[in-house]
């Protein structure tokens, strides 16, 4: 008998290329395929992503323990499930509502971030609900929706790159994060249009670029700022269009006044010949893009990052142009569709607002309660997980789909919070690292056997399809969830079939931001995915927005003035360098998959560092050398890798590992104002020469002692 072959894409990052998934008496085999987003390419995480599904570490029976001292025992179903009713229950009844937590995840189909927001909302009435997304894109998300109205990754689909004159990318490094979105940069440049990449690290897209600006940690605001000057002194502004398209220009171009090129070249350690040379390119052509992504969005102040980069956008005229505008690159699988249906501390389905009373009255009709009944906005990621511990902090947390030990910043801090809540559950495909310190721990299916909806970087609804039966013992977070819901006393308030989700999620989105309610599973198979918004079945859906106004009240775009702010640590004689954290092709995210993946894992087996040679002779640190690295939340043991790619005052370690090698132990949790999204990008760290001795205890140690 031939192979069964189902369409459906990549489990891992928002590019979510297409692939085949070919079935046979011999296993599970990925076989790329034509879609708009990888044109047949996909990276060597896709290659190998069926590897995930016969992992001999896949959960196949629900975990539980009576203490936390005792090791996780198999138990059934009903037994794990019961348990965490009546943990749920138990708490509620002594501490509220609110101390009753859920952590989500961008990797999430749409359908299980609208059923889990509903869970929170209508089943279980806590506020507190948040995502790792929040880890990821809110500074983007928030940007966008203050200055264009809307937060869509892209305001337009990829196939438009390559038209692009001039890019400007900044904070990003696709060559490596999804090697196969560089087909369009590629393309764009064979074309003649010039790349332009800003980042601390010469990494293998800024290798590719045209210009390369190796701006200092934090400093992106100055940067943007600093370009905007420029391209007011060189005449480059569209006066046109500022006027008839955007408000607020005059407070902006007050502040851009005073970051004149020498200041700038201080503040970003960009030569001030450079930055003439950007702003000559950025301003003498017709269409323009310009990118950003986690290295100018993850700091205490990346909405303001962003926003400044808007700025320069809107006043060179090229937003809500053909070929032009603002946009970002989205990261985690459904990081899109993630932050849109309710999985935020702050929303509701279809990029509603808590706080907004008609957006309450429509959810609340579709869930068939009051407006009343639903709570207020709750807490952000870390402070959510912060709150453990605290008076009127969490008592229970059930986390679905994240892995926050690995993923969240001053992660030592997150341990030893996980580890003292009454009651922690953990739904996930292998014992995680923050599964680990679970009462509970729930198995359950994976993405080649389950049905769904993702919504890529580009606005995109794709579907995921279901090729495989998953393990007997392995249940849906679909399932999952409505058993929950029926033990605590509302049955049937959650579908736990994702076509009946999507049904519903349609209607609660309707006349929404984020509008699906012309959206179907048919739809998405017919047109290779439908870009929202789609208000209705006859709409063809929304590949470009903003070419005729802003989703604001008026239309218009809003200048929003930003002065440039330090970051939140910078080094000092303790702590003489930048640290800054990232991402390594092999792996994604916090590594709970690729880690599992042979090929991947031989590819990059082990925490490392990345260190200036010149740093390293200083401290007589020899390459391959297991160094210590600290800062003031931590130390970590990394292995030491020299590379003249990064200044002489910065060191670059991925966070996709656990335990001593946890780049997350050392990272900031200082807080962007606004988007509640941490530091991790800057901060100031210490590297340390080891002497074999010392090698044990340093890994239990804390540098604060
Ligand atoms: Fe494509 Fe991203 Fe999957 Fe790589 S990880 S194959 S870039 S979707």
């Amino acid at each position: 008998m031939g192979a069964r072959l189902t369409e459906t894409h990549c489990p891992y990052c928002a590019l979510q290329c297409g692939m085949k998934l070919s079935v046979d008496h011999r296993g599970v085999r990925v076989i790329p395929r034509e879609f708009p987003t990888n044109r047949g390419a996909l990276c060597q995480k896709g290659w190998t992503a069926a590897d995930l599904l016969i992992s001999h570490e896949r959960l196949t029976s629900p975990l539980m323990r009576e203490r936390r001292n005792e090791p996780l025992r198999p138990v059934s179903w009903e037994q794990a499930l019961a348990r965490i009713a009546s943990a749920f229950v138990r708490i509620r009844e002594r501490y509220g509502r609110d101390a009753i937590g859920i952590f989500g995840g961008g990797g999430l189909t749409n359908e299980k971030v609208y059923a889990l927001g509903k869970f929170a909302r209508a089943v279980l009435g806590t506020r507190n609900i948040d995502y790792n997304g929040r880890f990821c894109m809110s500074s983007a998300a928030t940007a966008g929706m203050m200055a264009l109205g809307l937060d869509r990754g892209l305001p337009f689909p990829l196939e438009d790159i390559p038209n692009a004159e001039v890019i400007l990318l900044v904070g990003a490094n696709p060559a490596e994060t999804m090697p196969p979105i560089m087909q369009y940069f590629n393309e764009q440049q064979r074309r003649g249009g010039r790349l332009i990449v800003a980042d601390p690290r010469t990494t293998a897209t800024a290798r590719a670029a045209d210009l390369h600006l190796q701006l200092t940690p934090g400093s992106d605001a100055a940067l943007a700022n600093g370009l905007l000057h420029l391209v007011m002194a060189q005449g480059h502004l569209d006066h046109e269009f500022i006027a008839t398209r955007t408000t607020g220009f005059e407070a902006v171009r007050r502040i851009a006044a005073a970051y004149w090129p020498e200041r700038v070249e201080r503040l970003t350690g960009v030569p001030a010949r450079l930055l003439r040379k950007t702003a000559h390119m950025l301003g003498d052509c017709r269409y323009l893009m310009i990118l950003t992504a986690r290295g100018a969005e993850q700091q205490s102040r990346s909405v303001n990052n962003v926003l400044a980069f808007i700025n320069l956008a809107l006043a060179l005229g090229k937003v809500g142009r053909k070929y032009c505008g603002w946009g970002c690159l989205t990261g985690q699988g459904n990081g899109q569709g993630g932050r849109e249906h309710g999985q935020k501390a702050d929303q509701l389905p279809g990029y509603r607002r808590l706080e907004n009373p008609l957006d309450r009255e429509h959810v609340a009709r579709i869930w068939k309660m009051s407006p009343e009944q639903l709570p207020a906005p709750g807490r952000s990621a870390f402070e959510l997980l912060d709150s453990i511990g605290t008076d009127n902090g969490l008592r229970a947390l059930l986390v679905i789909g994240s892995n926050p030990v690995i993923s969240a910043p001053d992660s030592g801090r997150i341990v030893r919070r996980l580890s003292s809540l009454d009651f922690l559950a953990v739904a996930d495909i292998f014992l995680s690292e923050t599964a680990e310190l679970a009462d509970v721990v729930l198995p359950v299916t994976q993405w080649a056997e389950e049905e769904g909806t993702m919504t890529n970087l580009e606005g995109r609804v794709i579907r995921r399809r279901q090729a495989i039966q998953p393990p007997a013992g392995a249940r849906s977070d679909l399932q999952i969830l409505a058993g929950l819901a029926a033990l605590l006393g509302a049955p049937g308030v959650i579908a736990d079939e994702p076509r009946a989700v999507f049904d519903e999620l349609r209607r609660a989105s309707a006349g929404g931001v984020a509008d699906y309610a012309g959206i179907t599973y048919e739809r998405i198979d017919r047109q290779e995915g439908v870009f929202w918004p789609c208000p209705d079945k006859n709409h063809p859906g929304t590949p470009r927005v903003f070419l005729e106004r802003f989703a604001t009240a008026d239309g218009r775009a809003r200048f929003h003035p930003v002065e440039y702010e330090h970051p939140a640590e910078e080094p000092d004689d303790e702590y003489p360098l930048y640290l800054t954290t990232g991402r390594v092709t092999a792996h994604y995210q916090s590594g709970a998959q690729t880690r599992r993946v042979a090929a991947l894992n031989a590819s990059q087996p082990e925490p490392f560092v990345e260190i200036h040679p010149a740093i390293a002779h200083d401290l007589g640190i020899a390459p391959n050398e297991l160094v210590r690295l600290a800062t003031r939340r931590g130390a970590a043991l990394m292995r030491a890798r020299l590379t003249e790619t990064l200044r002489m005052d910065t060191i670059f370690a991925p966070f996709h590992w656990g335990e001593a090698g946890c780049a997350n132990l050392l990272t900031n949790p200082a807080l962007d104002p606004l988007s509640r999204m941490p530091e991790f990008k800057v901060c100031a760290a210490r590297l340390e020469k080891l002497t074999p001795a010392a090698v044990l205890p340093m890994v239990c140690s804390d540098d604060r002692s």
